[in-house]
């Protein structure tokens, strides 16, 4: 008589990408702390790499304008990038290193502050997704007029994924998920069959413990973006670090939070930060055609969702 041991769940955290990573997973066949130092070595070399602030592709790119011979990993990402950033009309913009260092959001030790109109004209001058010019099969990437690339909205979610496949390479059948900073992918449901629950927090709660919905994943991806993250206070108003490449300022949709559903964790990263952007505009209708489903928390407490989402809200 044989009697399965129950699964139990390893949790690691450690603080990668700006951000608190959690990775909580188990396996049958492997260690799950083995599997949870490969995951987080990942992560670690996709923040390294792909960081504006850090020695990796990106920051070369910006400091020479321009990168040949290009590894696949870095052009799938700035392709994913710019494609994200046509389907969004913009609204995602790969571009804006200038106006994130200008306002001090490139790094926590950064002095935080309203630039003047001066300075903000000249950093709008340099950002803009049409200044990347990208020739995949040469695998040349090139930036005009100073533009900077800044994969802050999209990089979270790929480092999700790329560690979630870094565990599935080592035990194709591990459970679990990786949560950075509210960037989740599903390695696999719980116990195998359960959905993990996650909730949509309330963005102006005062802990992660105040949730307004309720969302039930089996597998693929959410991300949740907030103007309650990065932000600071001045004169009553709320400044935070998700931009209107329009305006150079922090985007004032009406949305205060914006959760996606996707495939990937990529993609949700990516469409939520463009969610956010674009608010209850028709605009925000259009992204379960490229498979980003929406829930938008508006400024007066009000919920939109996108048709398809609600699918994931029942138990
Ligand atoms: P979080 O980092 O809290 O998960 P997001 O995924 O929305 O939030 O990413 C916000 C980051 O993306 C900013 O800190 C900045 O680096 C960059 N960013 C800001 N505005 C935009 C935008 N309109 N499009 C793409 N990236 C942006
Ligand atoms: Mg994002
Ligand atoms: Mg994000």
């Amino acid at each position: 008589f044989f009697r399965q041991k129950p699964l139990e769940y390893y949790d690691k955290t450690e603080y990668h990408l700006g951000t608190y990573v959690t990775i909580r997973v188990s396996s049958s066949t492997m260690s799950p702390v083995t599997l949870a130092e490969a995951a987080m070595t990942e992560i670690k070399r996709i923040d390294d790499k792909f960081g504006s602030r850090n020695n990796g592709v990106i920051a070369e790119l910006n400091r020479t304008g321009e990168l040949h011979d290009i590894d696949k990993e870095t052009s799938f990402l700035i392709r994913s990038a710019l494609e994200i950033a046509r389907n969004t009309s913009g609204a995602f913009d790969p571009t804006l290193y200038s106006l994130t260092r200008l306002w001090g959001f490139d790094d926590a030790s950064s002095k935080k502050r309203i630039p003047s109109d001066k300075e903000i004209e000249d950093a709008l001058g340099s950002t803009g997704f049409s200044r990347v010019t990208y020739d995949e099969e040469l695998g040349y990437v090139s930036l005009v007029d100073g533009a900077m690339i800044d994969l802050g909205g999209i990089a979270k979610g790929y480092a999700v994924d790329m560690a979630i496949a870094k565990i599935k390479s080592l035990d194709p059948e591990a459970t679990g998920f990786i949560d950075a900073g509210g960037d989740i992918g599903v390695i696999g449901p719980k116990y195998g069959n359960r959905p993990w629950i996650v909730g949509v927090r309330n963005p102006r709660g005062e802990s992660v413990q105040d949730v307004l919905e309720y969302i039930y994943l089996y597998d693929g991806a959410v991300a949740t973006s907030g103007d309650y993250e990065r932000f600071f206070i001045e004169n009553n108003v709320r400044y935070h670090h998700i931009f209107d490449p329009e305006t150079g300022f922090p985007s004032r949709s009406g949305v205060i939070s914006a959760t996606v559903i996707g495939k990937s964790t990529m993609l949700a990263d990516a469409y939520a930060t463009a969610a956010f952007v674009i608010g209850m505009e028709p605009g925000v209708t259009f992204l379960p055609r490229f498979g980003a489903l929406v829930l938008l928390v508006m400024e007066d407490m009000s919920i939109f969702r996108s048709p398809g989402f609600e699918v994931y809200q029942e138990k």
